[in-house]
């Protein structure tokens, strides 16, 4: 068979209620031109985030229902220790209630003043959670992620010439800690090969630092890994997985990606010192190690995702999925980023608007009208989320201006797609009328969630 079909049938349905231009011009006004002020239930396509927005399965569901809440020792808790032992082979497994938690606990041990924690990318929380630490984020992107028109099989890749050498300039009294995120989310959901991952752990282990994955996807991940790194194309989805965690020292986890769940997160280190001094934060800003800020039910769901996550039919479906949209908006000539990552597409707004310049946000405008001419929620990630010095305030252009369009998992079929496809098209078609816009009021950190925007 060539069609290729969502694998699995839909049990439980939520309505989306369709609006009017009208409509949402006087909801995207009220929201200040900010995509994530919008009430939900304004919008018809929600492509924010594939955060938590996952549709979860019978069994998960299921699982919730026998949560064992007790404060310590839940069963529910061994159940998740020992999934995420099996999948990701760390000693210390500490739940937290998200992914941010994981980073805010790891950092505050781990980054001072002095730190430089070098990243293929870092997401916007891990790098706002470092530098909330007064260390220092760098991006060590490898060379072929600038081509956004590029076919290369991994440009989430980090540098490894640059890597080597920032470690031998730096070493571990002043790198704390290696990250390599999988796949690489701001930088274009891109991949990361397994050869490069042993590259990143040959450099760390040599210099005695220790190399942290920033886990979120790596089902996403590990499956590139299988199509597209020869040596992987028998390897099952959990034996990939685990080999890829096995060059590590730790990892941080959002379970809100490639687990299915509505919430939650761990943080796992084969340092057992680490780990207690990790626990001590954990009790005072989440809870007590066996639930760390989350229900009994919580981790049951997690248990189960993590396993579902693995199923090879659900990520040639969920790889698929993402780039069936980016080839229909390239046989369009839309400006988007190639090749398609996994849970994204991601428009280069740059090369769609270039008549905007960049600290007027292309990415901001064409996300708001994406919103007006379609109900389509996506994010902008560029020179808003990263242009502006948190200690300083002054602002530079983002690397890239891209709007994502996150596809959440298993909640979305094709014909949603169709319409997502066509909506961006008719942007397209009258790109040249769209203006730039500028922000009347942020805060100093974060600025992209609560920023109020106006058109210039
Ligand atoms: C979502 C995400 C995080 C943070 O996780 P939360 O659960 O949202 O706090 C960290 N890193 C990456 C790559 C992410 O995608």
């Amino acid at each position: 068979m060539k069609t290729i079909i969502e694998p699995f049938r839909i049990k439980m349905v939520e309505p989306i209620k369709l609006t009017t231009r009208e409509q949402r011009a006087q909801f995207m006004q009220a929201a200040n031109y900010n995509p994530f002020l919008l009430r939900a239930e304004d919008v018809v396509i929600d492509l924010l985030t594939d955060s938590g927005t996952s549709a979860m399965s019978a069994e998960a569901w299921g699982a919730m229902m026998r949560g064992d809440e007790s404060y310590a020792g839940a069963r529910s808790w061994y159940r998740f220790r020992d999934t995420v032992k099996d999948i990701f082979g760390f000693e210390q497994v500490i739940p937290t209630h998200q992914g941010r938690a994981a980073e805010s606990i790891l950092f505050g041990v781990m980054v001072n003043a002095d730190s430089i924690v070098p990243n293929n990318t870092h997401f916007d929380t891990t790098r706002a959670n470092i530098e909330f630490n007064h260390g220092t984020a760098l991006d060590l992107p490898c060379a072929e992620a600038s081509d956004l028109e590029s076919d290369y099989p991994f440009k989430g890749n980090m540098d490894i010439a640059a890597l080597e050498k920032l470690v031998a300039a730096e070493g571990p009294e002043r790198i704390p800690l290696i990250m390599v995120t999988v796949t690489n989310n701001s930088g274009g959901g891109q991949p990361v090969s397994m050869a490069n991952i042993r590259e990143i752990s040959r450099i760390a282990r040599g210099a005695g630092i220790p190399f942290y994955i920033d886990a979120c996807r790596f089902a996403e991940n590990g499956h590139f890994i299988k199509r597209r790194e020869a040596e992987f194309k028998d390897v099952s989805s959990i034996d990939i997985a685990r080999e890829m965690f096995s060059y590590a020292d730790g990892c941080t986890m959002s379970a809100k990606k490639d687990a299915f769940a509505n919430i939650g997160g761990f943080l796992c280190t084969n340092d057992a010192d680490l780990a207690h001094r990790e626990r001590n934060i954990l009790i005072l800003t989440e809870g007590f190690p066996t639930y760390g800020g989350l229900a009994g039910r919580d981790l049951e769901a997690i248990a189960v995702g993590l396993r579902e996550i693995l199923d090879e039919d659900y990520l040639d479906y969920r790889l698929l999925s993402t780039r069936y949209v980016v080839e229909h908006l390239r046989e369009l000539g839309i400006p988007v980023v190639v090749p398609a990552g996994g849970h994204a597409v991601y428009l280069d707004a740059r090369r769609f608007l270039p008549h905007i310049e960049p600290l007027q946000y292309p990415g901001q405008s064409l996300a708001v009208e994406l919103y007006l001419e379609a109900g389509v929620r996506g994010v902008e990630i560029g020179t808003v989320m990263f242009g502006s010095d948190p200690h300083t305030g002054e602002e530079k252009p983002a690397r890239l201006d891209l709007v994502r369009l996150a596809i959440p998992r298993r909640v979305y079929t094709q014909s949603h797609m169709d319409y997502v496809v066509e909506g961006i098209n008719l942007v397209w078609e009258r790109r040249k009328d769209i203006r730039g816009m500028r922000i009347v009021k942020a805060p100093q950190f974060l600025r992209h969630f609560t920023a109020v925007f106006d058109w210039i």
